[in-house]
């Protein structure tokens, strides 16, 4: 007896991780590859099939049968990964992603943006099962996010929606690598932290996690505002990382922020998936390609 899995690809914008995922979002095998510096795109697209092809040829030892691919990728991006143009990996400009690997690799592959595929993780396995209306976000290197409402995950002109990463906090504020000023992104972000202090987001004092926390729960909260949401659920090494002092600032300022108009209480919270959630995100693009994922909808 087999268990038929997927391939799970996460594309960061400073690292590459694969791995095996059941269609329950069990992770069977996982495993990254940091990013060359100044490596080509040639190289790059070496690296990662190759680091595909590592956690393929353990498919066997898990029992397991490889039913297609699925990859997240680091946007903007165009539809089911035509072209990936990662704002934080300049040397990657319009790359047929979904292609190359479906032809370097032979099996069937799909493709969404990372933070639009991990909201599916969470709505699938995490922290969101069964709900109609929430969105999830990443707080890493960048700031991302993805949106159900009403029982869909929102796609957009261009399908790339939810990006919460340049909703404005900070008026006059820090200047974003999207042109504008004081965008979350620009003030909360783990490559934020380490502008403003030198030092890596991990080493931050209490007030500056504080501060993040509360620059996140008001992005958050205009989001909530403005869509009827009352549930955030966060993953990323950054905010994953600062934990409960990040977690309570968010949701004090949500509490403040955000008019529910005697609704439940709005709730901000982490990732129950923790560090997997971009690889289930991934394998949930998979199987929802293959017509195998139940979402309890
Ligand atoms: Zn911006």
């Amino acid at each position: 007896v087999t268990t038929d899995v997927v391939l799970a690809l996460d594309v960061g914008a400073s690292k590459f991780a694969a791995g095996l995922v059941d269609a329950r979002g069990n992770v069977l095998d996982r495993r990254q590859s940091v990013l060359a510096r100044g490596a080509s795109v040639d190289d790059l697209l070496a690296q990662l099939v190759g680091l595909a092809r590592r956690a393929l040829d353990t498919a066997p030892e898990h029992g397991a049968t490889v039913a297609g691919c699925g990859i997240a990728a680091s946007g903007p991006v165009t539809r089911n990964l035509e072209t990936v143009s990662p704002v934080n990996l300049p040397v990657w400009r319009e790359v047929p992603l979904r292609a190359h690997v479906e032809q370097a690799l032979g099996l069937q592959v799909a493709g969404d943006l990372d933070s639009k595929a991990l909201t599916l993780g969470e709505w699938w396995v995490g922290s969101a099962v069964g709900e109609r209306n929430f969105m999830a976000l990443v707080v890493s290197t960048g700031i991302g996010g993805g949106l159900v409402v009403d029982g869909q995950l929102l796609e957009g002109a261009s399908g790339n929606a939810g990006h919460v990463g340049h909703v404005v906090v900070q008026p006059d504020g820090r200047e974003c690598g999207c042109g504008g000023t004081g965008c979350v992104e620009a003030e909360a972000s783990g490559t934020a932290i380490e502008a403003i202090t030198g030092r890596p987001p991990a080493e931050a004092n209490a007030a500056l996690v504080a501060r993040s926390g509360r620059l996140v729960g008001r992005a958050v909260a205009t989001v909530m505002n403005l869509l009827d949401i009352a549930h955030a659920v966060v993953a990323g090494s950054v905010a994953l990382g600062f934990g409960e002092p990040f977690f309570a600032a968010a949701q004090g300022e949500i509490d403040a922020d955000v008019h529910s108009g005697g609704r439940s209480r709005p709730l901000i919270e982490p990732s129950r998936l923790g560090a997997d959630a971009p690889l289930v995100g991934a394998a949930a693009v998979a199987w929802r390609a293959l017509g195998r994922l139940d979402t309890q909808m």
